[in-house]
């Protein structure tokens, strides 16, 4: 049977995280706007606000909510500032990899701090030599007395300057086709953040360079068998870090129908709203369309995944369709503002910005129609 209802459940979280994002969020966006950083205590809060809990079973101190739930608070948040939900959906990313490929005592040692926000992680895949080809990574690992020894530098990397637990992919220096997957923390020797980004958009949210010379990673850090890291960190990419940009299109994509039905009922031309002309009309259509068909095909691989079913063909969809009508709900958007749209004051302005960066982020376009055509033709 096909139920299209959330559960009271989940309708009760996604009133929480809205209010949580209205409150709590919304008072400094206009800051991080402003400055291009996150504001100081937004680590502190998503944990106090159980937002970090929410996929972390209840034995390690979280909620134990699943991935649905997780996408229906990353769309409340982005629906207010993408720039914040794509911190906690990468912090989430983090979390993931390990509650999946974690020894009991990473999740006892890492899960409860990351639950509450007294940690925060980063996923740290992306090089240099190019994101679409991870196993291009150049960051080399090696076993030296009874631990292992990090070399290299990862670029594009959220919460690169703020995460203090890092999900790290490297490549065995003696055997280049063998790849782990470590856990760090900020404070082993040889780690330094470095570059930082400054983003056309999701500006607030934390984007860098990380690098590690010689960093030594005690042995029990090895996540997931040693030489299968490949695996442990596309998998993890594939569910919950497409998951995460669905809910993070999403929310940017509601915004843009709300600031365009606003707008549209203000506006007075002709001595009536500009929402009394079928072409203004349309686009509003075309917005709303997309956002249902973008909901469907999300909260359908959320649903599966929570069922325990393989989802990342489906994930690879809903990122495709979602993060690309994202941008056009942000165009028409701006367009339904006339020269409005192309002023600062108007959060719309933000919305264009913000829907250029959802697209790279767990892979870019085309490697979701590749995914999808190997789907369809296998
Ligand atoms: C805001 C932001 C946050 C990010 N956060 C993280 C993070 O936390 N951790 C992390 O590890 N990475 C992160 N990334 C990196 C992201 O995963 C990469 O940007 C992405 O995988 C693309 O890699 P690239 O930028 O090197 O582009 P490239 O891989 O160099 O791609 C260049 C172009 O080639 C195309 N292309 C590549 N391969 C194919 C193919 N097989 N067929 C057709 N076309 C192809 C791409 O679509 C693209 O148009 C982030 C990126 C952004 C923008």
């Amino acid at each position: 049977m096909i139920d299209f209802t959330f559960t009271e459940e989940q309708d009760l979280f996604r009133k929480a995280a809205r209010e949580f994002a209205e409150t709590k969020i919304a008072p400094h966006v206009q800051d991080m706007e402003e400055t291009g950083r996150s504001w100081d205590p937004v680590i502190k809060e998503l944990g106090e606000a159980e937002m970090m809990a929410i996929t972390i079973p209840e034995e390690y101190g979280g909620l134990g909510l699943g991935y649905t739930v997780r996408m229906i608070a990353l769309e409340e948040i982005a629906r207010v500032s993408v720039a914040t939900a794509m911190m906690m959906q990468v912090g989430g990313l983090g979390i993931d990899t390990i509650i999946l490929f974690g020894t009991d005592e990473q999740k006892e040692k890492y899960l409860p701090g990351l639950a509450t926000g007294e940690r925060f992680a980063t996923v740290a895949v992306t090089e240099p030599s190019g994101g679409s080809d991870p196993k291009g990574c150049s960051t080399s690992y090696k076993k030296q007395n009874g631990h292992y020894v990090l070399n290299g530098r990862k670029c594009f990397i959220t919460n690169s300057h703020i995460a203090d637990t890092q999900v790290v992919l490297a490549n065995n220096e003696d055997d280049r086709e063998a790849y782990s997957t470590f856990i760090l923390e900020k404070d082993m020797e040889g780690f330094e953040a470095t570059h930082e980004e400054h983003k056309v958009g999701m500006r607030g949210c934390n984007t860098g360079e990380i690098e590690m010379k010689d960093r030594k990673v005690p042995a029990e850090n090895l996540l997931g068998p040693e030489g299968k890291g490949m695996r442990v960190s596309m998998t993890a990419i594939s569910e919950s870090g497409r998951a995460g940009m669905i809910g993070c299109a999403l929310g940017l994509h509601n915004a843009c129908l709300e600031a365009s039905v606003k707008f549209a009922n203000e506006r007075i031309l002709y001595g009536r709203p500009i929402s009394k002309l079928q072409a203004q009309q349309f686009k509003i259509a075309d917005i709303k369309i997309d956002l249902e068909a973008g909901r469907l095909l999300g909260y359908r691989a959320s649903a599966l995944h929570d069922k325990g079913e393989r989802a990342g063909n489906e994930y690879a969809v809903a990122k495709y369709f979602t993060t690309e009508a994202a941008q056009r709900a942000a165009k028409m958007a701006a367009d339904i503002h006339g020269g409005y749209g192309c002023m600062e004051e108007y959060p719309v302005t933000r919305y264009v910005r913000d829907s250029f960066v959802l697209g790279p982020s767990a892979g870019t376009s085309d490697i979701m129609k590749v995914i999808v055509s190997r789907w369809a033709l296998s």
